[in-house]
């Protein structure tokens, strides 16, 4: 039997999760395919003692160290691990389990360009799911990493790669392993260029993480509407968003051509200096100049906190919220010129002529081309460079809410004129009672078009009081016009730097 090592035979590895927990669970030791790449990872004394308590030898294809090959599942349920009990929900040989086993929920993995390897929880364990806010789980992942890159645990590592798997989209990364990785790969971390947002420990948000990221939403009070998965996933093509769990908050990360700035701040019952120092310090580490970090959408009460800690607050955009009744009656003086536009499209189209209907996927066409059109017309209208870059960008946008908008709960609905669409909106409810206008394009040579179709959606949307316009992009024009429908509320929002 080869000597022992902290890799392979290290009892004092403390435990996150209770075992009363574990033999209820039922994820463990089971996998969906017979060649899973999840399978344990034993190595050569681990496998050695597996045999000694009745593993069978041909399990393991190679006895200097390998995955274990797995079996069909009694009942028929995918597969489970040679050494996995059915009937008792437990491991035939727990004190001997590889270590692989017995640092789950932790995982190791490769960063996606396999340049550094990663310490993360794997989210297929209920309990670390239930526990991602509290301290626990990353006191102890600390501590792991700790061990993990201690002299004794490398040079043993270093003779069991296979320990370290591919990178999973499904671990929340904790911390990159520096020694660890400049270890297996040879190669200095200052050497290596820019560290990516992974190996800076953030986690690739994928639609798998809707529910933890409304989850932490709903612990805000704000009302401004990036707060909001389909206000920021619809600029996908744009960004890559991230997330990680920093000293009980959620933090939202999203990278760019540019590096990486936070469309939100740190949410969690109460914001903490801690978090909002160590999230500049992770955008530090990935920009390519410090200028680049940055903190938006930061509602007004959180800018006396951040005044106070030296940071350099500055108003961004306002958003605006409407009273919808007062939308849909557009009574009164007030409200006499959008009145007229409404009046003058109803009279220049037989009603017969007008269809107000809901969005369908087999519209989506006829969209995309009135949308290309539509952004020929506002360049020619006002050929300001900036707005035409956003038009530019928004092209994407604008696809991605009509192609997936059932996916990101997106409401919409089209104008037809004579048969032929000649406008589109969508819109999503954000908060109880209030409905978000996410977008609108309506054909600019038809007078009034525009007016009838933001308030016939708004009627269409009775279930809400509110309506909330989203923002003005800080553009005079767009203000302007959201002014006009005169506002019930108007929202600040804030931008946070460390420099002028
Ligand atoms: S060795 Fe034990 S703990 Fe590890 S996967 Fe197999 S049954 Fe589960």
């Amino acid at each position: 039997m080869e000597a022992s090592s902290p890799v392979d035979s290290d009892p004092t590895l403390p435990q996150l999760i209770p075992s009363v927990r574990c033999l209820s669970c039922d994820v463990c030791c089971r996998f969906p395919e017979k060649d899973s790449p999840l399978a344990p990872y034993f190595t050569a004394g681990e496998i050695q003692r597996a045999i000694e308590r009745g593993i069978p030898s041909e399990r393991f294809p190679d006895p200097q160290g390998c995955r274990i090959k797995l079996i069909p599942h009694p009942l028929g349920e995918g597969y489970i691990c040679p050494a996995f009990d059915p009937a008792e929900n437990g491991c035939r040989i727990y004190n001997d389990r590889p270590l692989d086993c017995r640092l789950f929920p932790l995982a190791l993995m490769w960063d996606p360009s396999k340049s550094a390897v990663l310490l993360g929880y794997d989210r297929k364990c209920p309990f670390i799911v239930e526990t991602l806010f509290e301290a626990a789980p990353f006191e102890y992942g600390r501590l792991m990493a700790a061990r993990l890159e201690s002299d004794e645990m490398i040079k043993d590592l270093q003779g069991h790669p296979g320990l370290v798997g591919e990178f999973q989209d499904d671990v929340m990364i904790l911390t990159p392993l520096p020694r660890l990785s400049e270890a297996l790969t040879g190669q200095k971390s200052a050497a290596r260029s820019r560290p990516s947002p992974e190996t800076v420990g953030l986690t690739p948000l994928t639609d798998t993480d809707r529910p933890l990221f409304e989850s932490a939403i709903k612990r805000t009070r704000t009302e401004l509407s990036s707060y909001s998965w389909p206000a920021l996933m619809i600029w996908k093509d744009h960004f890559k968003y991230y997330w990680a769990i920093i000293d009980r908050q959620f933090c939202f990360f999203a990278g760019y051509v540019d590096g990486l700035f936070m469309p939100l701040p740190p949410i969690g019952a109460s914001l903490t200096g801690k978090a909002v120092r160590r999230c500049f310090e992770i955008m530090d580490a990935v920009n390519p100049h410090s200028a680049i970090s940055r903190i938006e959408n930061l509602d007004a009460e959180l800018v006396p906190f951040l005044d106070a800690m030296g940071f350099v607050v500055k108003p961004k955009e306002q958003e605006y919220l409407y009273d919808r009744e007062a939308l849909v009656r557009l009574s009164g003086d007030r409200y006499k010129s959008q009145r007229w536009a409404c009046n003058r499209f109803v009279r220049d189209h037989p009603k017969d002529n007008v269809r107000l209907e809901p969005y369908r996927s087999s519209d989506l066409d006829d969209c995309l081309e009135l949308y290309a059109r539509w952004k020929d017309q506002q360049a020619d209208h006002d050929p300001r460079s900036e707005d035409r870059m956003m038009l530019e960008d928004a092209a994407s946008a604008h696809r991605r809410a009509l192609t997936e908008f059932e996916a990101l709960g997106l409401i919409g609905c089209v104008v037809r004129l004579a048969g032929k669409i000649v406008g589109y909106t969508f819109g999503y409810s954000f908060r109880p009672g209030i409905f978000c206008v996410l977008l609108e394009v309506a054909d600019h040579r038809i007078t009034g078009l525009s007016a009838y179709l933001f308030r016939e959606f708004c009627r269409e949307m009775s279930g809400h009081a509110t309506i909330h316009a989203m923002g003005d992009s800080d553009l005079a024009r767009l203000r302007a016009v959201k002014l006009s429908y005169h506002p019930s509320k108007i929202i600040p929002s804030y931008i946070v730097t460390r420099s002028p």
